[in-house]
């Protein structure tokens, strides 16, 4: 995930940034380049500030890319450990009326147990529970 803090050291954007005002300061003092016809100088300026967003934004792009993946893998990952905990629960807890008596609480804090020690703290949701027990009881 990209901050605000995270953007004021990153290097990339730093240089951006500083060819951009580049860019800038010389298209106020320059004719030509305020009429967007650079001259020699603004064209090397401009091209610099121009290759250096590219490179960011591409930058960007790829970290956003990959955030989306590892937040993908986390989500099934999280999905297999409440399936686990629901298949469990469903299998060999009580019934009643034709169904499991599990909730999707039941089935989140199962999972939390099982694989606390993946989890890192971050607790399987009783959502994730919902979907987890739905999946079973459909198949
Ligand atoms: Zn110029």
């Amino acid at each position: 995930m990209t901050t605000t803090a995270d953007t004021a050291v990153d290097p990339q954007f730093i240089a951006y940034m500083a060819a951009f005002q580049v860019s800038v300061k010389h298209i106020a003092v320059c004719e030509p380049c305020l009429t967007m016809q650079p001259c020699e100088t603004g064209d090397a300026l401009h091209g610099d500030f121009a290759a250096k967003q590219a490179a960011w934004t591409a930058e960007q792009r790829l970290q956003a890319c990959n955030e989306r993946r590892r937040a993908k893998r986390r989500a099934d990952s999280r999905a297999r450990m409440a399936l686990h905990a629901a298949n469990e629960l469903v299998t060999f807890g009580q019934w009643q009326d034709g169904r499991p008596t599990a909730t999707p609480a039941d089935v989140a804090r199962r999972a939390t147990a099982m694989y606390s020690g993946y989890l890192k703290g971050e607790l399987i949701t009783t959502i994730e529970g919902a979907t987890a027990l739905e999946t079973v009881l459909a198949g």
